[in-house]
């Protein structure tokens, strides 16, 4: 595991913070996942289900 650097500053690793070279860093490295997460859109999967066949149940009347 030696020579490897930082993912996000690019400085020398530590391996107390492997990979990355801090405890910053790796709080960085978090928050990029906890916001590409929050991206993430989550339909309300029941509504769509429930207006689906209020539709089909209409075309049949
Ligand atoms: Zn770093």
């Amino acid at each position: 595991m030696a020579g490897m650097n930082c993912p996000i500053c690019g400085k020398k690793m530590v391996e107390q913070f492997t990979p990355f070279c801090s405890k910053r860093c790796s709080y960085v490295d978090l928050n990029r996942w906890l916001k590409g997460e929050y991206r993430i859109p989550g339909p309300p999967l029941d509504r769509d289900e429930e207006s689906m066949n209020n539709g089909e149940s209409q075309l049949g009347n």
